[in-house]
């Protein structure tokens, strides 16, 4: 069985332990390589390397830096076919779906095309008399990603390419469950002409997390994955006198008001709860059917989903894949037996989804009448379960919205331009959508929930990714000519 390596200083390896885990084809259900786990000096080993190369890397010219992004992002594009195949063997999404990350990957990359001009700092002349005043950005040094599951190559990307353009060294540790296509990614940094060591790869478990978090020589953190999780590495890596963005999970509402075009907003809000079988951090998992329009939202939702086209990712006719591990499976699972006996009737049921084999497959499932207290509310089940709770006004479904502890993304439908605004303006997450069920936002903007979707204060890409791996100095410079007076006034400085 095929085995895979940790990308070390430019090199595979195998690293020093022995410990691995599996990775399946959850379309088969069958276990298709073992990914080996680091030990403590494996990460050691990689932040070693990528502390080496860090002073010539910081040192390269913005012209260079710029040089090697744009050839890696034509070998990303070239090998966007490769990568979204080996996405969807290992995580289960639809080839179409699989290769839009690609894609929402790739407009990282370009954005951290525009370095030069995304890092000029900014010039006062004579704030003094003489004295000039400027500021630039400098790296941080070795910094680290720390990734989940659900988007094995576009989460990374909203990483490494921004911290390596400002002019840092990069260890990645992504999800032990789809690991493949960070190696190739690292393969093509390589080609692109980074030097050995600025991207490394360690593979594995908490292990390599901690080791990761406690590093002396590591100086940031970015994490994505679930809300405890990154509760955890927001604690630790803080301790630890590390700067940390810690992306948690989410509960996304959809508002429908009794305004909006209902079909419309059924046939968007099913791509959106069922995309990726739900497995998606902007995923709208609970939709607020306000007033009169509940109804006929439910009928429309039942409707919509039962028509989904469930199958393996591979086949093109697929629209939703598996879900991604027997574990993940299971624990679905378990919301949809539980939710009946909590008061929620099952509109459609996916529990007996009709895919021929082993694959961890689940069908759309709609649930109605769910209420606040539900476990299928209240927590996140990151599976192709959409809830749906009936309010009665826009102002209850805004309080329903802000009572969530998580704070990613809320979207409402409407035909109502006064209660879209009022909408964007009190609702308390990160991220919002008018008419538009995931809005996750373009690269040269930067992604970010609020609340316990986010611990730390800095979203990822865009302007706050660039001021994440970056810090500000300030100069202030004067060149005195020789003939002019020498005095210095003992007071503190002011302008003159
Ligand atoms: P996860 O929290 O289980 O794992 C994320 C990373 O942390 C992985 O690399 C994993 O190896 C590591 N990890 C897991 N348990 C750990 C522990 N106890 N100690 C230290 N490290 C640990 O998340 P997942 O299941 O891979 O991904 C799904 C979650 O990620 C969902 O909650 C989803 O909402 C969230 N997510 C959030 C965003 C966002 O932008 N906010 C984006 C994508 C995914």
């Amino acid at each position: 069985m095929k085995t895979i390596e940790h990308w070390i200083d430019g090199a595979a390896t195998a690293g020093v332990g022995s410990r691995s885990g599996p990775v399946w084809n959850p379309a088969t259900g069958r276990e298709q390589a073992r990914v080996r786990y680091a030990e403590v000096s494996d990460v050691d080993n990689a932040v070693s390397a990528a502390a080496k190369a860090y002073p010539q890397w910081r040192d390269a010219s913005l012209a260079h830096r710029a040089t090697v992004l744009f050839a890696f992002r034509q070998l990303v594009a070239q090998h966007a076919e490769q990568l979204a195949g080996i996405i969807s063997d290992e995580h289960g999404k639809v080839l179409s779906d699989a290769r839009g990350e690609v894609q929402r990957g790739l407009e990282v990359v370009e954005f951290a095309c525009g370095v030069p001009q995304l890092l000029k700092g900014d010039y006062s002349d004579q704030v003094s008399t003489g004295v000039d005043s400027y500021t630039f950005r400098q790296p941080l040094g070795v910094v680290a990603g720390i990734t989940p599951f659900n988007f094995p190559m576009m989460v990374p990307c909203w990483m490494h390419p921004v911290a390596i353009a400002c002019g840092n060294s990069f260890v990645l540790k992504p999800s032990e469950r789809d690991p493949s296509a960070s190696l190739l990614v690292a393969r093509l940094w390589a080609q692109a002409g980074l030097p050995d060591g600025v991207f490394n790869v360690v593979h594995g478990d908490r292990v390599a997390v901690d080791a990761l978090l406690d590093h002396p020589q590591l100086a940031a953190v970015s994490f994505v994955g679930s809300t405890p999780v990154a509760r955890y590495v927001h604690g630790r890596a803080s301790a630890a006198g590390k700067r940390v963005q810690a992306l948690g999970g989410a509960k996304n509402h959809a508002v429908v008001l009794p305004d909006a075009d209902v079909e419309f907003a059924a046939e968007q809000l099913c791509a959106a709860a069922f995309g990726s079988a739900g497995q998606r951090c902007m995923a709208v998992s609970a939709v607020v059917a306000v007033g009169s329009c509940a109804d006929g939202l439910v009928e429309a939702l039942r409707r919509r989903a039962g028509a989904v086209r469930v199958g393996p990712g591979r086949d093109e006719a697929s629209e939703m894949g598996p879900v991604v591990t027997p574990r993940a499976r299971q624990r679905i699972l378990g919301y949809i037996d539980g939710a009946a006996g909590q008061g929620a009737s099952v509109v459609l049921d996916g529990r007996q989804a009709a895919v021929p084999g082993d694959g961890f497959f689940i069908g759309p499932t709609v649930l109605d009448h769910v209420t606040p207290q539900a476990d299928a509310y209240r927590d996140e089940i990151f599976g192709p379960v959409l809830s749906v709770l009936r309010v009665s006004t826009l102002d209850e479904a805004v309080a329903l919205v802000n009572a969530n502890p998580y704070g990613n993304g809320a979207a409402i439908f409407t035909a109502s331009g006064e209660a879209a605004r009022r909408f964007q303006r009190e609702v308390t997450t990160g991220m919002v959508g008018v008419n538009v069920p995931i809005p996750v936002p373009m690269a040269y903007h930067s992604f970010g929930g609020w609340k316990d979707s986010l611990f730390g204060d800095t979203h990822v890409h865009g302007p706050e990714g660039i001021r994440f791996y970056t810090r500000a100095k300030v100069v202030s410079a004067r060149w005195p000519q020789r003939e002019g007076p020498v005095s210095a006034s003992y007071h503190f400085p002011t302008a003159t």
